[in-house]
């Protein structure tokens, strides 16, 4: 079986771990934990970097660091992993989804604007797939309008926009090391911003806001959170930081050869990196187009039974139960991508060979 995205474990993962097990160092404080968030802003270029259980809890950590809340308004896609909007309603505010780019498949920061109200505090560009978001745009529109940016950069770690690191622009920016991501540490998150206040608040509310007296008590000010995470776990994201250039460029190296062998079908659309941007390939994705002889599902249905896994889009979150009744744009580029997207495998191991059986079997049905 060749599956959508696995973990590459190479490099110093066993000692690093084996260090903490060793010292005892295993629970929310220990160096790696330091480490892992010093190395990670130096990566990222921004002063400040908070670890946390996972993107998810990153996400929420950064509503609550910009003090969003209820009767707040966030904008956000609908075509994306689940993760970000229900943090959007853990906090008490409400979602307001936007429709996404025919080519980028990401956030289309022109239909941003027109779904604007008084109400509105944030916007979370979701970096799906690995294609950045038009951040200037958003930026230009957030400045005039006094918004938040909060980039969901989980899916495009590696990837670039006019120079900068994706995740390196908005307000605050958010990333998962979930065991399907470009690095992973098991579970676990990172929040990131350059703003030293911003980056202070965070690592406070994310360690239920404890200052230490004199005495070695603990005083708490304001209600916090606890959404550390282990030196262990930081331990392993030290030793997969370490590979993470070279993993970047399999990514795209693999992403040129799925595009070299897909280039000549007809019936299918492969995936674009806009001018002036990098695009990681995360999960290398292509549209199933009407004329293909099969419909997507089949597709999908047909690979498995030849041990390839795949996966659909993101089924939109406007149509899941809990979300149907919040406002939207108009969603009809989302609605139609839905129905033809497809990620292939997109593992940092996949190897050539994996890569020219996929395609040979995409193309058999033509
Ligand atoms: C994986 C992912 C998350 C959530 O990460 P967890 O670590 O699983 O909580 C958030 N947003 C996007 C876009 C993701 O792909």
């Amino acid at each position: 079986m060749i599956p959508l995205c696995v973990p590459e474990i190479r490099g110093n993962e066993w000692k690093y771990i084996k260090e903490c097990l060793d010292t005892n160092w295993v629970s929310s404080a220990g160096a790696f934990v330091n480490r892992f968030e010093n190395e990670f802003a130096k990566y990222m270029n921004v002063k400040n970097a908070v670890v946390t259980m996972n993107g998810t809890s990153a996400l929420e950590l950064a509503l609550r660091t910009l003090n969003i809340g209820n009767g707040d308004e966030v904008i956000v896609s609908s075509m994306t992993f689940i993760s970000p909007v229900n943090t959007i309603k853990y906090v008490g505010a409400e979602p307001v989804f936007v429709d996404v780019c025919c080519d980028t498949w990401v956030m289309d920061a022109d239909r941003v604007e027109e779904l604007i109200t008084p109400k509105t505090k944030a916007i979370i560009p979701v970096h799906i797939y690995g294609h950045p978001v038009d951040m200037d745009k958003i930026m230009d529109i957030a400045n005039r309008h006094n918004l938040y940016v909060i980039e969901d950069a989980t899916e495009s770690l590696g990837a670039e926009y006019k120079g900068k690191k994706v995740g390196s622009i908005g307000h605050i920016s958010c990333f998962s090391f979930n065991g399907n991501k470009l690095i992973t540490t098991g579970a676990g998150g990172m929040l990131v911003t350059d703003d030293e206040k911003l980056g202070e608040r965070a690592k406070y509310l994310s360690t239920q806001t404890k200052t230490i007296l004199p005495n070695g008590g603990f005083y708490h000010e304001e209600i916090g959170y606890n959404f550390r995470m282990p030196n262990l776990l930081a331990a392993m994201g030290c030793a997969q930081l370490e590979n993470i250039d070279e993993y970047s460029s399999i990514k795209r190296n693999n992403a040129n050869l799925y595009n070299k062998f897909l280039n000549d079908v007809k019936n299918i659309t492969l995936p674009v990196e806009k001018e002036g941007v990098k695009n990681i390939y995360w999960l290398y994705s292509i549209l199933v187009e009407k004329d293909y002889p099969i419909s997507r599902d089949e597709l999908i249905l047909k690979l498995k039974e030849n041990g390839i896994q795949s996966r659909p889009f993101f089924m939109p979150v406007h149509k899941m139960p809990s979300y149907k009744k919040y406002k939207t744009g108009n969603m009809s580029i989302t609605d139609e991508l839905v129905q033809r997207g497809i990620n292939l495998p997109s593992s940092v191991g996949l190897v050539v060979d994996d890569i020219k059986r996929i395609c040979e079997m995409i193309k058999s049905y033509l």
